[in-house]
């Protein structure tokens, strides 16, 4: 369950910022820019995430733990 969650806000985190270098369009912010505080949790929770899944994904995905 983590691990899904992780995995989504990476997602979320990678998709915001390519939208954010395209077409300087920041998603999450105009999405959450109206509740104060919370757009600021989801970029740390994006940071924490992306180290969880860097410190977990070799064991938990097949490709990576096939080749190693
Ligand atoms: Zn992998």
């Amino acid at each position: 369950m983590l691990h899904m969650t992780a995995f989504i806000l990476v997602i979320v985190g990678a998709v915001n910022w390519g939208l954010l270098g395209l077409l300087n369009f920041n998603l999450v912010n105009v999405i959450l820019s109206s509740v104060p505080g919370v757009e600021q949790i989801v970029y740390i929770l994006v940071g924490v995430s992306g180290v969880y899944l860097a410190a977990t994904h070799m064991n938990d995905c097949k490709v990576c733990s096939a080749k190693a």
